[in-house]
């Protein structure tokens, strides 16, 4: 039997990869961890945490202006863009040593540098070559920026948490989970943000009622959403950027942040030379047991480009090790995955749409709400509140839950579990409110419509 340095060999310590070896060397494996960049991958260094941190640190304006109409008499407040960036940059380094403990105390090797793989059993760093009975490909992915004139003059999410300074106007560029986000994110900050989608509404995917619930609700605030606007290019004309959106049509910004989505990063990976089949995409192809069509090499999280969330990643390493070095076959379900968008306010959602449970059951039963949440009464704030619920007309199982407004991804993660367990709309109604919360609406909500027959919008 051939004999190799490690049991597993991963290359990418995000979020996937670092779970799989600690959790593999846990097992008795002898396993190495490849990283380039930084411990904890994406979302811990540009994605997931900084991000929360830029939400929160948006979300004071409001908080500090809403205060008034509860006596508090604040001073005009001023905002220290390079304050933020230092405290989080401080934050992202101490999450950064808290993974380098975890993986050495696990009894990981971490490698430094760029992984290559030479063969099924092969994999190079820094002209080092090192033998694995197995390897797990967890490189993650990265910006795409489209191939426009004038692309250079913009940047992507991971330049956009260490801008040296906000610019005065900006165009983010996209319709997915960043572009919303960052659009909230930099409007709260003080910049004069114009949202520019492509399509007809965005966060293509999602509930319609939501989308377009949440798009009314950022054009109240101060974001210009465009949607329609394809970007067709970018000039550089005394000292500013001019966007062109088609149709005669231009805007005029200080900076431009494409969040025109991410791919599988694969390239140059040596992944065909060992006979891992990939997708038109680039994605790295992989069963249920995330075994790649070269036998000993694996992927699990964004570069198999399944769904491409933290949790997500994390549950496909815990059912790779399980399978592999627990004697244990496990698969994952990609059911019923709670997720987020962290807009201000924000979106959060388990279980299916209106659209796609009709197009499965046929006509569903629809429960939606909408409402002031009682704190923006006095703030006079005018943001409300949409809570929907789609329930099976036979089963009366609740098949989707969906939620704009505050602290809806708390709401939504509690509510996952409830899902997950298959409760009824029944169970709901007979669950006692809690009161006065905004939750207790989900637990209350009585009137319901059928489902519409064909989506307008997707
Ligand atoms: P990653 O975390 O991307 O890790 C891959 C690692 O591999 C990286 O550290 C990279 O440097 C390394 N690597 C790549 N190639 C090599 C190589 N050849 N050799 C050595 N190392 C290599 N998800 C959520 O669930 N919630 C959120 O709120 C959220 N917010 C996000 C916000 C932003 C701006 C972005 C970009 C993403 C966000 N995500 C969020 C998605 C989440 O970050 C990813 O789904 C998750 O990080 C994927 O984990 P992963 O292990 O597959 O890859
Ligand atoms: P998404 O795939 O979510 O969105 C990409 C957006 O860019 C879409 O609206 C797409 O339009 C648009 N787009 C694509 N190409 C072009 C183009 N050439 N010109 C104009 N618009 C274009 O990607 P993101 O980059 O926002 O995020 C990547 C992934 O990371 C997400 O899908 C999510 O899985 C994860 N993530 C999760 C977060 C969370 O959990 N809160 C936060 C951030 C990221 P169209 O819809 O028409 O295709």
């Amino acid at each position: 039997m051939a004999t190799y340095d490690y049991d597993l060999f991963t290359i990418g310590a995000g979020s996937g990869g670092v779970r799989a070896s600690r959790l593999a060397s846990a097992t008795g494996a002898r396993v190495a961890i490849a990283e380039d960049r930084y411990l904890g991958g994406t979302c811990v260094n540009v994605g997931c945490v900084p991000k929360k941190l830029f939400v929160y640190a948006a979300h004071f304006r409001e908080d500090i202006a809403d205060a008034a109409g509860y006596g508090w008499k604040v001073a005009e407040p001023t905002f220290d863009w390079p304050t933020l960036v230092a405290n989080k940059d401080r934050e992202i380094e101490r999450l950064g040593r808290i993974y380098e403990r975890i993986l050495s105390n696990a009894g990981v090797e971490i490698i430094d540098g760029r992984a290559t793989i030479v063969d099924p059993h092969t994999v190079e760093v820094a002209g080092k070559r090192y033998t694995a009975e197995r390897i797990l490909v967890a490189t993650g992915g990265s910006p795409v920026v489209p191939e426009i004139p004038g692309a250079e003059h913009s940047f992507t999410s991971d330049q956009a948490f260490y801008l040296p300074e906000l610019p005065k106007r900006m165009a983010i560029v996209g319709g997915g989970y960043i572009a919303v986000e960052f659009a909230g994110i930099f409007a709260n900050l003080g910049v004069e943000v114009t949202l520019l989608y492509r399509g007809h509404l965005f966060l293509r995917g999602f509930d319609d009622d939501i989308r377009s619930f949440l798009a009314d609700q950022l054009c109240d605030k101060s974001i210009d959403v465009r949607f329609n606007a394809p970007i067709l290019g970018i000039q550089e004309t005394d000292g500013e950027l001019v966007v062109d959106i088609g149709r005669d049509r231009e805007v005029h910004v200080d900076a431009v942040m494409m969040a025109t989505g991410r791919r599988p990063a694969t390239a140059e990976l040596g992944l065909e030379g060992a006979g891992v089949e990939l997708s038109e995409r680039g994605a790295v192809i992989v069963d249920e047991h995330f075994q790649t069509s070269a036998p000993s090499i694996f992927a699990i999280g964004d570069v198999i480009d399944r769904v491409a969330l933290t949790p997500v990643a994390i549950s496909e390493g815990v059912a790779f090790v399980a399978t592999q070095f627990g004697g244990t076959p496990t698969t994952i379900s990609y059911e019923n995955i709670p997720t987020a968008v962290f807009s201000q306010p924000p979106l959060a959602t388990v279980g299916i749409s209106e659209h796609a449970a009709h197009n499965l059951y046929g006509a569903v039963d629809v429960y939606t709400s909408t409402f002031t949440p009682m704190k923006n009464t006095l703030a006079g704030r005018q943001e409300k509140v949409l809570m929907k619920m789609i329930v099976h007309p036979e089963t009366d199982r609740v098949l989707g839950i969906h939620m704009v407004g505050p602290d809806s991804p708390e709401i939504i993660q509690s509510l996952a579990v409830a899902i997950q367990c298959g409760a009824t709309k029944a169970q709901f109604d007979a669950t006692m409110a809690l009161h006065p919360s905004a939750a207790e609406e989900f637990v209350t909500m009585r009137q319901k419509r059928s489902s519409v027959e064909a989506d307008r919008l997707t």
